[in-house]
């Protein structure tokens, strides 16, 4: 029997377990410096909240490791020597395995800035985080978050949530605009100081200033300005957790460096999800996806490629969800934040400023290249089909009212929408009814 040992009890690490478990008889240990058991991650903000408490965000009971004998333990994995298969952990202790897979995720950036050390000065990523943010935001007058991702507006939500004063410093000019096209970008500005969030656009944090106990006390921008302050949020971007394979001849980039069935460069060695790095990308996918879904199916295949089934990894079209406090946001296919020179725009917005619809199309075949939409549910498997069939920007229109997901009786908005498409584009699309047989089919293929 081998002994397959995973580090890391996130997404990518436990599915990855879970299949090999189903598939073979192997001894398998999952080894976490985090927590106990696997909980989601992205529940973190409701147990802050108080939402959820933690034990609501295991998708698994206690029992379940025991009864499907995937032992866990928790340590912190401090060294991997590949030549004799050996982990060293903090601690002294060794373990050794026959397969190791590495799905050790993400950290928060911190990018050198005076003070980043400083007490009640973190990122968002893990328990811990969740843990010191309870004990750093209390009885506090004022937090500031710096960079503005989806953990950041999280990150404010979650303080406003307490009725903490937020400030929030943005490098870039509007908010995520260098993913979000401009329109969606100011519609999120325009949302956040709604929220009564004091958002600084274009602002870089220069220093941090401590107390006199080593604790923050205010920030300082590179306008000069101090802002007083007790909590420092840190959200400009993760990055993958991999400092502890120095020196362990597992090649290491931005990530691990994988190829496209999950395998290091060193023979039983594998790695997935946030911390693993393509060599190369399938289309125009990133080299390195740090979201939830693809961790799963990274996990998926991988066991199957563990389990004497090679299997790459092919996640077919690019989807992903968030939200942006009230607004929810889901994006199917490619849409940069400018059009590329083959590319078509269509940007519809509702008068009332949070509801919107974008759609990127090729100039010569008319084929549909991406979506953006907020404040409205689409269907996923719609889109999965239409970028399968390779449907035009005309087609999907005309089937829109099939793709929309809102509850019954919510308003809809696909009239509007394919009016003012015609009337920028010379076209005559028009709408059909929704058709409930249409819909099975899209949901049963
Ligand atoms: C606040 C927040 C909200 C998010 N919201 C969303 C969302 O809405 N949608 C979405 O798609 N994605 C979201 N994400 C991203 C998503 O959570 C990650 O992509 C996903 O959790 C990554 O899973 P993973 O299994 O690769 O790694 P992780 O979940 O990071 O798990 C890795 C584990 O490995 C452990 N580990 C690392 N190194 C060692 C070591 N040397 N020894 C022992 N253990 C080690 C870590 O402690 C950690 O427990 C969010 C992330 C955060 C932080």
């Amino acid at each position: 029997m081998q002994h397959i040992v995973i580090i890391g009890n996130g997404i990518s690490g436990i599915t990855t377990a879970r299949h090999i478990r189903k598939k073979s008889d192997q001894r398998i240990t999952v080894i976490s410096a985090e927590t106990d058991h696997f909980y989601s991650r992205t529940a973190l903000m409701y147990i802050y909240m108080g939402h959820m408490k933690y034990e609501h965000t295991k998708p698994y009971e206690d029992w379940f490791w025991e009864k499907n004998r995937i032992e866990l333990k928790r340590a912190y994995v401090e060294k991997v020597d590949t030549e004799s298969k050996t982990l060293t952990f903090a601690g002294g202790e060794s373990m050794p395995y026959d397969k190791l897979v590495l799905a050790t995720g993400s950290k928060s950036n911190k990018f050198g800035w005076p003070g980043q050390d400083l007490k009640a000065v973190q990122g968002l990523y893990n328990y811990q985080d969740l843990e010191s943010m309870e004990t750093y935001t209390k009885d506090i007058s004022r937090a500031v978050i710096v960079g503005g991702g989806l953990i950041g507006i999280e990150m404010a939500e979650m303080l406003l949530s307490r009725n903490i004063p937020v400030t929030f410093l943005v490098r870039e000019g509007s908010f995520w605009n260098n993913v979000l096209p401009d329109g969606e970008s100011e519609m999120i500005n325009r949302h956040i100081r709604e929220h009564h969030v004091d958002l600084r656009l274009s602002t870089n944090l220069k220093e941090i200033l401590s107390d006199e106990n080593g604790r923050a006390r205010a920030v300082v921008t590179d306008s000069g300005e101090e802002i007083p302050c007790q909590f420092v949020g840190l959200t400009a971007g993760v990055s993958p957790n991999i400092g502890f394979l120095e020196g362990s001849g597992i090649e290491t980039n931005r990530g691990i460096m994988v190829d496209p069935y999950l395998e290091t460069n060193v023979k039983d060695v594998f790695a997935a999800g946030d911390c693993a790095e393509f060599r190369e990308t399938n289309g125009e996918r990133r080299n390195l996806e740090q979201v939830w879904y693809t961790g799963r199916m990274m996990g998926e295949v991988l066991a199957e490629t563990i389990c004497n089934k090679p299997t790459k990894y092919e996640p077919g079209h690019w989807f992903n969800s968030a939200k942006f406090f009230d607004i929810e946001y889901q994006t199917y296919g490619w849409v940069w934040a400018k059009p590329k020179d083959n590319e078509n725009d269509f940007y519809w917005e509702h008068e009332s400023g949070k509801i919107s619809l974008r759609l990127r199309w090729d100039k010569e075949t008319d084929k549909l290249l991406g979506v953006n939409n907020f404040g409205f549910r689409l269907r996923h498997h719609a889109f999965d089909k239409w970028f399968k069939e390779e449907r035009t920007v005309q087609y999907v229109l005309e089937h829109l009212r099939d793709a929309n997901f809102d509850p019954e009786f919510y308003k809809s908005h696909e009239e509007e929408i394919v009016n003012q498409f015609n009337a920028e584009n010379g076209t005559k699309v028009s709408l059909k009814k929704k058709s409930w047989k249409r819909i099975l089919q899209l949901v049963s293929n």
